[in-house]
């Protein structure tokens, strides 16, 4: 979801919904009233249509605020957190390994060159 199509769909649908409630008001050679005539008709859907698009616009917009603040919050978050797991990964083969590890028990790479290992001694888990 984009929030760009968020803000057309809520301006479409705002003017839509305009246009048809400024019809209603002016128009005074229709009734508005039933038996409606194809044009009434016409202009009562566009209305509501035009309601249906101006909130789906507007969710859209409120979903995408949503999502990107909880998106920037889950990137601090794995900032923070990420740190702590690629400390204990050996870097050659992935396996998890202690953080106070100096080679790793499965591939015998060294961890020292990780400088997660080295600045994070201590074991977070
Ligand atoms: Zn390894």
């Amino acid at each position: 979801m984009n929030i760009v199509v968020g803000y057309i769909l809520t301006f479409l649908g705002g003017s839509g919904l305009f246009y048809s409630f400024v019809t209603i008001k002016t128009d005074h050679s229709h009734t508005w009233r039933s038996p409606f005539t194809t044009f009434e008709t016409t202009i009562m859907v566009v209305c509501i249509l035009s309601l249906i698009v101006l909130v789906a616009g507007i969710m859209i917009i409120i979903f995408s605020v949503v999502k990107k603040k909880n998106q920037d919050m889950l990137n601090k978050l794995s900032g923070t957190v990420d740190n702590v797991p690629k400390a204990s990964v050996c870097p050659n083969c992935g396996l998890n390994v202690s953080p106070n590890l100096k080679q790793c028990p499965r591939c015998n790479c060294m961890l020292s060159n990780n400088r997660g290992v080295i600045n994070n001694g201590k074991n977070n888990y």
